[in-house]
């Protein structure tokens, strides 16, 4: 199977290619026969294609069985290369990834803010508060006049309905229980709408069980009871801020994996930025690139039922776990680097 690596801005091309060297581990001790080939979104792009996500790296990602991306910084691109939405929503609506499932845990070893939690963000992809990418033409975000910015948020029944079953979905194959976030009681009709279509898919999944809380509250409760939660299902932007609030409680933002998906597709991103700050320095935390790596491989066992990638997913994690407990990034307390972290694992993963 054919891997496409975009590495990206920032730490991406530190912490991609270390998701790389473990999938690498994984396919030759679990004979997945992976094979890998680079192509270029973000400053790369602009320097090799004179765009930062050129239509013929998308269609790359498409033609790919799956594709390791690294994080992109759009606010610092020329201008010239910020009239159009950022890399990341590009892609996932080129891609119609419309489900980001973002995990975030607690392990042995890492300090972390929360005894205990075990907690996966089910966030809907393509449409919420992100205005860059609400319109068929036109911008979603205007000014009335200098003193008054507007902006449109999108809510549809599909969109809703979609997220849902592939949260759904994945409660069933771990702790069968889902929790709903929403504003319905202020947002009548969107979160409403948002509201019903979650509860009409929650009604045909009666072995779940349902809850809802309403946003704000969500915020408090993973918080003071993290243990309680397992797939948590929320629209755009309330599930881009959460997975952070999630990832930060379990440890710190390093540790955020996810993947992008449909039924066709799958890309592995980290829930994190690109880390200007750290970049080129070879300290960052590789954890969130590797936990979405192994999260690709499991999406691919489903797609082609092929066990021998959730042996590889499940050995990823072990690794990773183990390696976590023993010896972590400076981030995590630790005193390792960048790419010694990912070779570590990456011979726990063999061994
Ligand atoms: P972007 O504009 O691309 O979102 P950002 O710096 O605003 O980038 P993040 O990249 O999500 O936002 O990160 C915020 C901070 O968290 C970073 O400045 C960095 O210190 C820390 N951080 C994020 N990812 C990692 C990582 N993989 N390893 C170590 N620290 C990280």
């Amino acid at each position: 199977m054919r891997i496409l690596v975009v590495k990206g801005d920032g730490i991406g091309p530190e912490i991609v290619p270390e998701g790389q060297r473990c999938l690498e581990a994984a396919s030759e001790a679990f004979g997945l026969g992976l094979t890998f080939q680079e192509d270029f979104i973000g400053f790369d792009g602009i320097k090799k294609y004179g765009h930062a996500c050129p239509e013929e790296v998308i269609e790359r990602i498409r033609d790919a069985d799956g594709a390791l991306f690294g994080p992109h910084n759009n606010v610092d691109y020329p201008p010239e290369h910020q009239a159009y939405a950022n890399p990341s929503g590009i892609i996932r609506r080129g891609l119609h990834l419309h489900a980001n499932l973002r995990p975030s845990k607690t392990r042995q070893g890492v300090p972390a803010h929360v005894p205990k939690m075990d907690i996966v963000i089910a966030r809907e992809n393509m449409e919420g508060f992100y205005a860059d990418r609400n319109m068929h033409a036109g911008g979603g975000e205007f000014m009335a006049n200098p003193d008054l910015a507007q902006s449109i948020r999108n809510i549809s029944r599909t969109a809703s309905t979609n997220i849902a079953v592939a949260g759904c979905d994945f409660a069933m194959q771990r702790r069968k229980k889902v929790t709903i976030i929403h504003k319905a009681n202020v947002m009548k009709l969107t979160d409403g709408l948002w509201r019903e279509a979650c509860l009409d898919v929650t009604s045909k999944y009666p072995e779940l069980e349902v809850e809802e809380v309403i946003l704000d509250a969500f915020a408090a409760h993973i918080v003071r009871r993290p243990q309680d939660f397992d797939v948590v299902i929320c629209s755009n932007m309330y599930g881009d801020i959460f997975s952070d609030l999630a990832s930060e409680l379990a440890g710190g933002l390093g540790l955020g994996g996810s993947i992008n998906a449909s039924h066709t597709d799958c890309i592995a991103q980290c829930a994190h930025g690109s880390a200007p700050d750290i970049a080129g320095k070879n300290i960052a935390n590789p954890t969130a690139m590797i936990v979405s790596a192994a999260m690709m491989l499991t999406w691919l066992a489903v797609k082609h039922e092929k066990p021998a990638f959730n042996l590889a997913a499940n050995a990823i994690e072990i690794a990773l776990s183990t390696q976590l407990a023993k010896g972590r990034t400076r981030d995590l307390g630790g005193d390792m680097d960048c790419d010694e972290f990912g070779a570590a694992v990456a011979v726990r993963i063999k061994a």
